[in-house]
């Protein structure tokens, strides 16, 4: 705290994100990255952009990459948002779609940046209480609000909302922007972007970060109707008009573009998390359904910050959250297979 801050600053609750260590040989399993490095085309069209070309600035739009992810999804160049990571995609949303009298509504257990991006924006909100089994049910969301946000699969549960529910949820509040987080979309679930084009209250938002293991380049998205879309465009270009630089963008795009391998690694992580799985529960371990890159587990014996203290000292991190309904849940990403087996290991010797 200094003399010099705004009284804006002084308030503000930052978001604290997982620990990336300086050790080497940690087993690192606490931030969702995939085990699995980026696309050898997208590592080739990056190392191709290494060249003078580096002095010019950047497509302000990029267009190449909101050709390539319309492409995959079969929507229009229009109906697409690129931005660094989908944390500022996001961020450009609450500020653009959010700001209402009304308050936002989203899960009491879910992704501990919207409560962030709330305090950044001054947009009241109210949680809503998952059910006992930490599933959204969508009747909760049928009252007065100014929008409706969650990440699906859900964050840190890996719990996934059918498309016939998020349909309901649609349909229900017509009046709101409803905003799915589809950060892990691709380890188990199907995307709402199929739905883009019959609801214009409904806005999606990837990342490269997870299952297209780019998350050190910063890239992420939203794809719903071209007036939404817009409303993004306009708090970027009142903000930074060149968010992606024209390394991202060739990495990106090649990475859309590169099916093969992105379905060979997704495909890999799927069949390690129900290994995992079927092993920690072998071991006593209350294991939630996961369609996502990690799971979310507790021991009805053992704390779960002691095991996550334990693992450490085996040189395993996961991710433990202090707060109320989970804190006896640790949240477990899902690595290659040396990895897993380097945790069930350790899990075996506390448990
Ligand atoms: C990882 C994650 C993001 C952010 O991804 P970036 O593109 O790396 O900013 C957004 N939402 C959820 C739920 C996430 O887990």
């Amino acid at each position: 705290m200094s003399k010099f801050w705004s009284p804006f600053v002084k308030d503000l609750v930052p978001y604290v994100p997982g620990e990336q260590p300086k050790l080497a040989n940690l087993v690192k399993l606490n931030t969702n990255e995939n085990p699995y490095g980026p696309s050898p085309l997208a590592l080739a069209a990056m190392q191709a952009e290494l060249n003078d070309n580096l002095r010019l600035y950047p497509d302000p739009n990029g267009e190449r990459l909101k050709r390539a992810v319309a492409d995959y999804y079969g929507v229009q160049p229009a109906q697409v948002f690129v931005g660094n990571g989908s944390d500022e995609v996001l961020a450009h949303a609450f500020h653009g779609l959010f700001q209402h009298d009304k308050p936002l509504l989203f899960p009491d257990v879910s992704y501990s940046f919207y409560p962030v991006y709330c305090g950044l924006y001054g947009i009241g909100h109210e949680a809503v209480a998952l059910d006992e089994q930490f599933q959204i049910d969508v009747a909760d969301y049928c009252r007065p609000n100014g929008g409706i946000i969650f990440p699906n699969p859900n964050a840190p549960t890996g719990c996934l909302l059918s498309l016939d529910a998020i349909e309901r949820l649609l349909q229900a509040n017509p009046d709101s922007v409803v905003l799915v987080d589809e950060a892990y979309i691709d380890f188990g679930g199907t995307s709402a972007i199929a739905l883009v084009d019959r609801y214009t209250n409904l806005l999606v938002t990837q990342t490269l970060s997870k299952s297209r293991s780019l998350a050190g380049l910063r890239v992420g998205l939203a794809v719903g109707h071209p007036d939404l879309i817009e409303a993004l465009e306009r708090i970027k270009n009142s903000f930074n008009s060149y968010p992606l630089d024209r390394i991202a963008i060739a990495g990106a795009a090649a990475a859309f573009e590169d099916h093969a391998y992105f379905e060979r690694c997704t495909q890999q992580v799927i069949v390690s998390r129900e290994a995992v799985t079927s092993t920690m529960r072998a071991l006593g371990f209350e294991v939630l359904p996961s369609a996502a890159n990690f799971i979310f587990a507790r021991h009805p014996q053992h704390d779960a910050a002691a095991i996550a203290a334990g693992l450490r000292e085996q040189g395993v991190i996961v991710r433990h959250f202090k707060q109320p309904r989970i804190s006896q849940f640790l949240r477990i990403t899902i690595g290659a297979p040396e990895q897993n087996q380097a945790l069930l290991d350790a899990l075996q010797e506390i448990i």
